[in-house]
C-alpha cells in the first residue's frame, strides 16, 4: 500500500501519462500490482516487467510501470499471475450460490456479502439468452469477476466458480468451456416431452412401445427404499411415462458429457430438467440420476423443477409446507447419489429459504440473477426520480414484449402509477411484486433501448449514475444477497 500511494505522488507530480489516477483500491495491491479508480474507470498498475498491455513509463526513481485498462488480454495475464482471481471447480463445496452480475457491476457488492458467510459464490454466471439480451459475450462476463476479485482482494480460501448457465447446444457447451467456465449448466428442457405427463395410460404405452427406449430396469415394479427409509415406486406405468417424458433428455446429457465433458479437468456438470410444464416427481428424479449414473455420466448437480411457482425476482408462490416435504425427498435422492439439489431462479424465495438450507443439511446450489439487477434500479430510483420514472415508463410500454422470454404471472395493471408517487415512494417499488417482475425482465430492452436519432436512451446514463453511487449499491447487495445467505442458514464467519 506504501509504495502504491507514494507511486500516486509520483504520478500526480507530472509526466506525459493522461487522466490521473485519483486512488488506489487499498485492497487490490497485490505483488506490484494493483488498481487504480479513475472518475470514469478503474485501471491496473503493474511496476516492473509485466506482460499487461498498456502504455509504459518510468518513475523519478527508475522503476518501469505499465498502465493497463481492463481488457481481456489484460484480464487473462491477470488470471495466470493470480490465480484467486480465476474461477475453480466449486460445485464439491457444501454451500454455493449464484449471483448472475447482468451488468457486470455487480460483484463488488456481491464480494461483501460472501465475505460474511461460510458460502462459495458463483460471481461469473449468465445463460446465453442473458448474453443476447444484454449485448455481453463469456469473456466479457468472467472478466469483469476477475477485475472485481482483485479489485477487492476476494479470499484466496474461498474462491469463486464460473457458470454457463442454460448452454442447450454442443456449441453454446463448447464455447464456455473455451473460456475457461468451470460450471456447465445443460439445459435439458427441449428434449424433455412434457406432452407425456398428460397422456392417459392407454396413450403412453402405445407411445412407448413405438419409442426406442428399451432398457428395463431392475428396479422396474419395486418399490425403492432410500436411505432414510422413503420408498419410491416404479410401477410399469409410471416407468413408461417417465422414460417417455425424461429419455432424450437422458440421452442428450449423455452425448454431452461423453463428447465434451469426460475429459475436461476443471469442470462440473450441472443437469438442468427444471424448465418443464410440470413438476418433478421424486421417482422422475430418482429415474433420471440413476440413468445418468448406470451411463456413467458424473454430474454434481441437478436441478428439478419443484411444486409450487419459481417467478422471477419475487418470493415463492404455492404452499410452502408441501414444498418443505417434497424438497425433503428430493434432497434424499441427491443425497443417495451424492450429487447436489440445484435451485435455479432462487432469488427471493425467502419462504422456502429455511426448507432449502435445512432439509439439505447446509448442502445445495442455488442460482439467483435478476434480483442484482433489480438492486441497480432500486438505487436509480433512490438517486435519480426523473431518470427512474423515464426507465419505468418505457419498461411498461415494453412488458409485453419481454413477457414472451420469460414466464412472469404480474399484470402491468398491478404496478402502481408512478407519476402518482412521491419521489421518496418510488424505492418502495421495489417491494411489490408487479414493479419487480416489470423491471426484472424488461432488463434487455431497457438497456438497449434507442432514442430517434439512434442514440441509447438510458444505457450510459443509467451506467454513470451507478458508477457514482458504486458504493451504495454495494450496500443494496451485501443487505439483499447477505439476506439470502443468512436465511439459507448459511454459516456465519
Ligand atoms: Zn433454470
Amino acid at each position: 500500500m506504501e509504495n502504491a500511494a507514494a507511486y500516486d505522488e509520483k504520478f500526480l507530480s507530472g509526466r506525459e501519462l493522461g487522466p490521473l489516477p485519483r486512488s488506489v483500491y487499498p485492497n487490490s495491491v497485490h505483488e506490484g500490482v494493483y488498481m487504480s479508480r479513475e472518475p470514469d474507470r478503474d485501471v491496473l498498475i503493474a511496476a516492473g516487467k509485466s506482460d499487461f498491455e498498456g502504455p509504459r513509463f518510468t518513475d523519478a526513481a527508475g522503476t518501469a510501470f505499465v498502465r493497463a485498462s481492463l481488457t481481456h488480454k489484460n484480464a487473462v495475464i491477470l488470471r495466470q499471475m493470480f490465480p484467486f482471481t480465476a474461477p475453480r471447480r466449486v460445485l464439491g463445496e457444501k454451500c454455493t450460490v449464484g449471483v448472475g452480475d447482468r451488468l457486470g457491476i455487480a460483484t463488488p457488492g456481491h464480494i461483501r456479502a460472501f465475505r460474511r458467510f461460510d458460502a462459495v459464490p458463483v460471481f461469473a454466471q449468465q445463460s446465453i439468452r442473458e448474453l443476447n439480451l444484454t449485448g455481453r459475450t463469456y469473456e466479457d462476463v468472467l472478466d469483469a469477476a476477475t477485475f472485481a476479485v482483485f479489485r477487492e482482494g476476494f479470499s484466496q480460501t474461498q474462491g469463486f466458480g464460473a457458470d454457463g448457465d442454460h448452454l442447450k447446444t454442443p456449441e453454446e457447451v463448447k464455447y464456455a468451456l473455451s473460456r475457461g467456465y468451470t460450471i456447465i449448466t445443460l439445459d435439458c428442457s427441449e428434449h424433455i416431452r412434457s406432452d407425456a405427463a398428460a397422456m392417459t395410460d392407454a396413450e403412453v404405452s402405445t407411445a412407448y412401445a413405438s419409442s426406442p427406449w428399451a432398457r428395463e430396469p431392475d428396479y422396474l415394479n419395486r418399490s425403492v427404499r432410500l436411505e432414510d427409509g422413503t420408498p419410491l415406486e416404479f410401477g410399469a406405468e409410471d416407468f413408461r411415462r417417465m422414460a417417455l417424458i425424461y429419455g432424450k433428455a437422458i440421452e442428450f446429457a449423455e452425448g454431452i458429457y461423453h463428447s465434451l465433458l469426460k475429459d475436461s479437468v476443471n469442470v462440473d456438470f450441472e443437469i438442468s430438467i427444471d424448465e418443464t410444464a410440470t413438476p418433478t416427481t421424486p421417482a422422475q428424479h430418482y429415474f433420471v440420476a440413476k440413468e445418468l449414473r448406470d451411463r456413467g455420466v458424473k454430474f454434481a448437480s441437478l436441478a428439478p423443477r419443484f411444486c409450487g411457482e419459481f417467478q422471477k425476482g419475487v418470493d415463492y408462490v404455492g404452499d410452502a409446507e408441501q414444498f418443505r416435504r417434497e424438497f425433503r425427498v428430493h434432497a434424499r435422492i441427491a443425497e443417495h447419489f451424492g450429487h447436489k439439489i440445484s435451485v435455479h431462479s432462487g432469488s427471493d424465495k425467502f419462504k422456502v429459504f429455511p426448507a432449502v438450507g435445512g432439509e439439505t443439511k447446509g448442502r445445495f446450489h442455488l442460482k439467483t440473477a435478476g434480483t442484482s439487477w433489480l438492486e441497480a434500479m432500486r438505487l436509480v430510483a433512490m438517486k435519480d426520480a426523473p431518470l427512474y420514472r423515464e426507465v419505468h415508463r418505457f419498461a411498461l410500454s415494453a412488458f409485453e414484449d419481454a413477457r414472451r422470454y420469460y414466464h412472469v404471472s404480474a399484470q402491468a395493471a398491478d404496478v402502481p402509477n408512478v407519476e402518482s408517487l412521491s419521489d421518496g415512494d418510488l424505492p418502495s417499488l421495489f417491494s411489490r411484486s408487479g414493479a419487480r417482475q416489470v423491471i426484472h425482465i424488461t432488463y434487455g430492452l431497457i438497456l438497449n433501448a434507442k432514442a430517434q436519432d439512434g442514440s441509447l436512451l438510458f444505457r450510459d446514463r443509467l451506467f454513470r449514475l451507478w458508477r457514482e453511487n458504486e458504493d451504495a449499491y454495494g450496500e443494496l447487495l451485501d443487505a439483499h444477497i447477505g439476506g439470502h445467505l443468512e436465511q439459507l442458514r448459511c454459516k456465519a464467519r
